[in-house]
């Protein structure tokens, strides 16, 4: 384990413990989520080295990295997963008309695929060897480790995407830096994250699905994430909900709560953070980022 001491996004030494949360998913441990007394940024801490995580996510349930289509949860998120691939593409490539990507944390491939079928050169980084297996056998040819970002030649993409990747990445403000390199001048930065001040998080409270501990290790609001970019020179342009991520976590929370996933329930949380959405977008469960290089 690894404990912070500066908080990382503005440095401030000065943090208190908000939460303690379970990892459901595979350890059953318990981990703390700070808040910065100055930023309000919250994190992981203690975390697992970077050495350590891996165990955390060798779990059959972990299903982001797989194309599993056994049970009710898994059979939604593909689903939605499909759905969600084409509303991403049309509100980022497409409308900022980019042809080169790179996605960063593209799991088996699936959106990457999508831009290259659409006519883009798209370069995928994986960190999980057979989730980068899968992507390579549907036809995603430059799939690589992240270590291999720094390879990669300045302003080689017109946008760079992070489909709920972010919150996992050890070494932050380094991989924003390179990000900053690898992008045109400007250039587009697309980032999904949950969003720990949406309606959801707070009707779930520490079983919230999406804190998913200690898988990962920041948990975002509009004020943090902007600060955060802001200090690499990244201006925020656009901010867009995801209509559907509220249902799955629900579901998830429900399971996490009470050991039922309760749909019924989980389509009625669903349901109300999306009319939330509609008064401010900080009530969304996860919001996408678009920031541009200045
Ligand atoms: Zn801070």
């Amino acid at each position: 384990m690894e404990k912070l001491t500066n908080c990382p996004v503005c440095l401030g030494g000065d943090f208190k413990e908000v939460l303690s949360c379970t990892d459901y998913t595979t350890s059953k441990e318990e981990f703390v989520i700070c808040q910065c007394s100055d930023c309000s940024f919250r994190f992981t801490n203690p975390r697992p080295d970077i050495k350590e995580s891996g165990k955390y996510y060798q779990s059959d349930d972990y299903i982001s990295h797989t194309d599993s289509k056994k049970g009710l949860l898994n059979k939604i998120y593909q689903i939605s997963r499909d759905y969600m691939i084409s509303t991403k593409y049309k509100s980022t490539l497409k409308k900022y008309n980019a042809k080169s990507l790179i996605d960063y944390g593209c799991g088996t491939g699936d959106f990457l695929k999508y831009c290259l079928d659409k006519g883009h050169h798209a370069i995928g980084l994986e960190i999980d060897e057979s989730a980068r297996k899968i992507a390579i056998q549907k036809g995603c040819q430059e799939v690589f480790n992240p270590s291999h970002l720094e390879e990669l030649s300045d302003h080689s993409a017109e946008i760079i995407t992070l489909w709920h990747v972010l919150e996992h990445i050890h070494d932050l403000q380094p991989t924003i830096q390179q990000f900053s390199r690898l992008l045109t001048s400007n250039g587009t930065i697309v980032i999904a994250v949950p969003n720990h001040q949406s309606y959801d998080a707070n009707y779930y409270g520490e079983y919230w699905a999406a804190y998913d501990v200690p898988r990962h290790l920041y948990h975002f609001n509009l004020q943090s994430i902007t600060r955060l970019m802001g200090n690499e020179g990244f201006k925020l342009i656009e901010t867009k909900p995801m209509r559907l991520d509220p249902f799955y976590i629900a579901l998830l929370s429900n399971k996490y709560k009470t050991g039922k996933m309760n749909p019924i329930k989980a389509v009625f949380i669903g349901v109300m953070t999306n009319l939330k959405i509609m008064f401010n977008i900080t009530n969304s469960s996860s919001i996408i980022y678009i920031f541009k290089k200045q």
